[in-house]
């Protein structure tokens, strides 16, 4: 186990993606909260009381810094990775963080690659889209995606080599990749895009289902405000940027294997990147109009989708009966498991 005091513990967090929902949540189960926060954002984070403690930064690079980790451990801080984490450093500086992460750190590796992210999602036997290797082997609508949590951007739909290479050539242009080895084809899926939450608590091995949302794209989801013939006229490529995420319930029928798809999940994620997954994890995906979920990537730490739920979701008012974020069910489970003494099944 790291070496962490038991008692002031502090819940800390990069200022951005879901941080006030952390430490909202945190905050409500009564523990001390730390921000680490870039100048320029001083001016949003300020607002909001439940944050105790703002450590100013120039920018996040700074959390790669010995004598950062340093201070940061003084503070007895444990530290909530989140998407802004991973797309700022590299899966090696993350792992190298001198500072006690919640959950699996080694596992987001396996989120950042997009070869060893479907390795786990077949290996987790997901229904999962057909990922083409070689760009001449393109035969069918297929979205070409960058490796990382770049929420979507991006990201371009082809349909044959000729489409693939002139995608390729612009993103080149715009210095988003340097080459055509930087993107990674699957199939596109023809249904309704979906994000399923979970978190999996190691103390007693169960999986809880607790939300989820869909995705406000731009431009995708504006595309269909123009009328066809002219979306025509204007040559439009859509493109995947997150703006936002919009709440979802599921017909009922379904959750038997949204629980199904979340448990062989874990079992997974145990054999190949032990220790698991403890903690929050996202299965993102599409349900086809027979209603089979194909999932074409997961989320291996907290979503930002979860931010709908700061009171708590419909499904997670029906297992807790109390108002349980994301972020508060994240510190339920540090406070549990320091009382039992067992923060070392929950820390990496
Ligand atoms: P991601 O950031 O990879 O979760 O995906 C961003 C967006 O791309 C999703 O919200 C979907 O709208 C779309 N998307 C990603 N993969 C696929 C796929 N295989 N088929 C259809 N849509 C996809």
């Amino acid at each position: 186990m790291r070496n962490i005091k038991l008692k002031n513990l502090e819940i800390c967090t990069l200022g951005s993606h879901c941080s006030l929902q952390v430490l909202k949540g945190a905050k409500d189960e009564n523990f001390s909260t730390c921000l680490i926060c870039e100048k320029k954002r001083y001016d949003l984070y300020k607002r909001y009381s439940f944050i105790d403690r703002i450590l100013l930064v120039d920018s996040f690079e700074q959390m790669l810094e010995k004598p950062f980790q340093q201070r940061i451990k003084k503070l007895n801080c444990i530290f909530i990775p989140h998407g802004t984490l991973i797309s700022s450093f590299s899966p090696d500086d993350i792992e190298k963080i001198d500072v006690p992460f919640f959950g699996n750190r080694y596992i987001l590796r396996w989120e950042a690659d997009r070869i060893l992210k479907e390795k786990l999602m077949v290996a987790a036997k997901l229904n999962v889209p057909r990922a083409i290797r070689d760009k001449n082997d393109i035969d069918r609508l297929c979205i070409v995606k960058l490796h990382g949590a770049a929420g979507g951007r991006g990201y371009f739909t082809v349909w044959d080599r000729n489409s693939f290479d002139e995608g390729i050539k612009k993103l080149i242009n715009l210095g988003s990749i340097s080459s055509e080895k930087d993107v990674y084809i699957q199939e596109y899926v023809h249904g309704v895009p979906v994000f399923l939450h979970y978190f999996y608590s190691p103390l007693c091995n169960e999986v809880e289902f607790m939300g989820a949302d869909r995705r406000y794209e731009s431009d995708v989801d504006g595309i269909a405000r123009i009328p066809s013939k002219q979306q025509l006229n204007v040559n439009i490529e859509p493109t995947y940027n997150v703006i936002g995420n919009i709440p979802l319930v599921l017909r009922e029928s379904l959750l038997e294997e949204v629980y199904k798809m979340g448990e062989k999940f874990v079992r997974a994620a145990k054999k190949l990147v032990p220790p698991g997954i403890p903690g929050p994890f996202c299965l993102e995906g599409v349900y086809t109009k027979d209603g089979t979920f194909i999932t074409f990537e997961f989320s291996a730490r907290i979503v930002a989708g979860t931010n709908l739920y700061v009171n708590g979701s419909p499904y997670s008012e029906m297992l807790f009966g109390k108002e349980m974020s994301m972020g508060r069910r994240i510190a339920t489970e540090i406070r549990i498991t320091n009382s039992n003494n067992q923060l070392n099944k929950i820390l990496t």
